[in-house]
């Protein structure tokens, strides 16, 4: 996979590009990460990529000029079309799924907004995707950028170990993932469950499952009307509902 970044701070990359699974995934060739200053492609005298917005009121709007004109030049003639995707607070709200689709694609760009918005051409002719990565408003998108290409690139066939096998993921399964516990077995008094200890493979397997079913119950209820359960499940979370209307919220 190539992913390119368009953004007026292309330093800002610098360390996520290099460090930890994002770093050892383009040492062993697996995605070409690539941060361009878009300001490269303003054809004007000081380079400006921005400017005032028609109709008034305050902040400026990015030009269309020189996103058109990079997005262009990434993607030249012959070359399957990149997904092109735009941050932004209106977007769609990323989710894990959406990780998974993009994983499958070769190229991406990401374009990174800054000031108050984007020339509307942008919008309708330009980008393919928008994303959000939640209901709040940051200053640009390098770091919503950076959050959608980490949560991509660590999907990729070879970047993540079987140790870390993203199979089991929150999300991945469609639920939030069971809890973990490591040594010692006694903490302070605190106990790590017996299952775990048992060397008893298929009691551990149906203890993580009715954790994972458990904890999404008391933390995203929501998410389980979207899984596949067995009619024994879905009885056993009705009596656990049933026992307790209120479901813990965190
Ligand atoms: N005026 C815009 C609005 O109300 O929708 C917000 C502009 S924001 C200050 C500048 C840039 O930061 C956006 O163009 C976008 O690239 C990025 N950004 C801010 N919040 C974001 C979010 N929640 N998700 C994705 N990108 C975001």
């Amino acid at each position: 996979m190539r992913i390119d970044v368009l953004t007026l701070f292309p330093e800002m990359f610098d360390g996520v590009f290099g460090a930890s699974i994002l770093g050892k995934a383009r040492d062993k060739g697996i995605v070409g990460l690539n941060a361009v200053n878009f300001r490269n492609y303003a054809n004007n005298k000081h380079n400006t990529v921005d400017d005032y917005p028609y109709g008034g009121g305050g902040g400026m709007v990015l030009k269309p000029e020189p996103l058109f004109a990079a997005v262009e030049d990434l993607a030249p003639d012959g070359a399957k079309a990149p997904r092109v995707i735009l941050m932004c607070p209106q977007g769609e709200t990323f989710t894990q799924s959406k990780a998974e689709e993009l994983s499958k694609e070769e190229h991406l760009v990401f374009v990174c907004g800054h000031y108050e918005g984007y020339d509307e051409r942008i919008r309708e002719h330009l980008v393919t995707d928008e994303i959000s990565i939640g209901d709040y408003v940051l200053t640009g998108g390098e770091l919503p950028a950076m959050t959608v290409i980490d949560s991509v690139v660590r999907l990729l066939p070879g970047v993540l170990g079987n140790e870390n096998s993203a199979v089991t993921d929150s999300f991945s399964t469609g639920l939030l993932e069971y809890p973990h516990y490591t040594r010692p077995a006694v903490f302070r008094g605190w106990e790590v469950p017996d299952v775990l200890l048992s060397g008893h493979h298929a009691n551990v397997e149906a203890w993580r499952r009715e954790q994972s079913l458990l904890r999404t119950l008391q933390r995203r209820p929501e998410l389980l009307e979207q899984v596949e359960l067995t009619k024994k499940e879905r009885a056993w979370l009705n009596n656990l509902t049933a026992a307790e209307p209120e479901p813990k919220k965190r």
